[in-house]
């Protein structure tokens, strides 16, 4: 009879499996930003993947490169409503922090993490589905919090072991100051019009502020020359300005003021930031900040002032892949072998009272052409990364003794022991845990080994 063998189903362009070699780089990861976040007392807020689609609109502003091209929206078949997948969440974290009042009390320091989706072109650091960390403080006014936030961002790179990426720091004033700069910008661009590409002559109406980050080589003269917002500051945002540096100075912060350094959403005021290394491609931006001020009224919510900041976990992996080394992948204690029925339910009972002591333990189970020789088991036991194989057959339920082999004892002569049942769990914990003086190979995901 003739089979069809069915086609395979691939995911989607553009977003990404992480597989099991790969996570624990990831749980490294997110274990050491939690830690960072709650030793400055951020909490953690986890708000919907999908929100309004007017949400993004009116809170990213329409012009922005999100909202104009990068949005999966779409309508909910079932009720008409128009919804988007996040495609970043200062929206979201906003929305939530009005809808419950969170900051009744008070201003509120946040951090989430998660997917964001965007429909951009997939390369090296840019993906469809990628993941962000961010922290949101909300109700702060001053350049402490902005400066509590780039330090943080600072000690966290810190942590993962990050040298290489360099703060830029820049103030874009507040909305009369920018207008100001605005229409000198436009006056600037137009007398210079011929050295605009369609995409600044398009934007120069709309936001002739997003052309100063324009990435177009033959437009970089131009750019540097124009007006500078800086120079438009009024003195309340100068002094914000300036208490945020005077604040990164004492702290041994460094930083590089860039004045063309604009941030992609509408909503941004004042403080502005980007965290940069030279080591991905075009792509370097690892993390992106600033004050969003106005954001709150935007939304409906009484005025309140906010700032925070968005990381591309994908380009800090890619940057720890480089300097980290590697990390062990989801190693076991011991593995459990065994042959029999007898010898199987021991194991099983053994496995739990080992899991109770606190190991890791794997127990061989069946695949397709039954539980396997010892020699196929004892492969799989090798294959786990298991530091010790904890072995019954008939000898050994007839002895009441394991057998307990270290798969990491160079000494292949006298490398395995007879174990009564009931010694079992103390012997292992001895020399697995042990006095601390041996590494044993009892290594979890969130321990770092690195090569120099
Ligand atoms: P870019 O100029 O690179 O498009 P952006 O201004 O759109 O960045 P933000 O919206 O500020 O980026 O997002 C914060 C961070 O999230 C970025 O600095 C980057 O590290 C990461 N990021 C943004 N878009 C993507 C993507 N498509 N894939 C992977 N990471 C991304
Ligand atoms: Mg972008």
């Amino acid at each position: 009879m003739a089979e069809h063998k069915k086609e395979k189903i691939l995911g989607v362009k553009g977003m990404n499996d992480v597989l099991p070699d790969e996570a624990p780089l990831w749980e490294l990861f997110e274990n050491t930003v939690q830690a960072v976040l709650r030793s400055y007392g951020y909490q953690q807020i986890r708000t919907p993947i999908v929100e309004p689609t007017a949400l993004f609109a009116r809170g990213l502003g329409a012009v922005t490169d999100i909202v104009e091209k990068e949005m999966y929206s779409f309508t909910d078949s079932m009720n008409g409503d128009q919804l988007t997948l996040r495609p970043e969440s200062t929206a979201g974290v906003v929305r939530s922090v009005l809808e419950h009042n969170l900051i009744y009390d008070g201003p509120k320091r946040l951090w989430y993490s998660g997917p964001m989706f965007r429909h951009e072109r997939p390369q090296r650091g840019r993906y469809r589905q990628f993941h962000q960390v961010g922290a949101e403080a909300v109700g702060f006014s001053g350049p402490d919090i902005d400066a509590e936030l780039i330090m943080m961002c600072q000690r966290l790179w810190d942590d993962l072991g990050l040298s290489d990426i360099r703060l830029e720091i820049n103030s874009i004033g507040d909305a009369e100051e920018r207008n100001r700069h605005r229409a000198d910008l436009i006056t600037y661009f137009e007398k210079n019009s011929e050295l605009l590409d369609a995409e600044a002559k398009r934007r120069l109406q709309s936001n002739p502020l997003r052309i100063l980050d324009t990435k177009n080589p033959a437009m970089q003269d131009l750019v540097n020359q124009a007006p500078k917002l800086l120079d438009y500051l009024g003195d309340a945002s100068r002094a914000h300005f300036d208490g945020l540096q005077r604040l990164l100075n004492a702290n041994n912060i460094r930083f590089t003021i860039n004045p063309r350094l604009v941030r992609g959403m509408d909503y941004y005021n004042r403080t502005v930031f980007e965290w940069i290394t030279d080591h991905l491609g075009s792509q370097g931006t690892v993390c992106g900040g600033g004050r969003y001020d106005p954001l709150i009224e935007i939304f409906g919510g009484k005025p309140s002032p906010a700032v925070g900041f968005a990381m591309g976990v994908e380009r800090l992996l890619e940057l720890m892949r480089a300097s980290t080394g590697t990390i062990s992948a989801g190693q076991c204690d011991v593995y459990l072998v065994h042959q029999g029925d007898a010898a199987q339910l021991q194991a099983f009972i053994m496995g739990e009272r080992l899991r109770d002591a606190g190991l890791d333990v794997v127990l061989h189970c069946a695949a397709p052409g039954g539980a396997g020789s010892f020699k196929t088991q004892m492969k799989r036991a090798d294959a786990s990364g298991a530091a010790y194989a904890l072995i019954l057959g008939d000898d050994e339920m007839a002895k009441g003794e394991a057998s307990i082999k270290h798969l990491r004892e160079p000494d292949m002569t006298n490398n395995q022991r007879h174990i009564a049942f009931d010694q079992v769990v103390d012997y292992l914990i001895d020399q697995i845990v042990g006095d601390g003086d041996h590494d044993h190979g009892h290594l979890h995901a969130g321990q770092v080994h690195t090569h120099h």
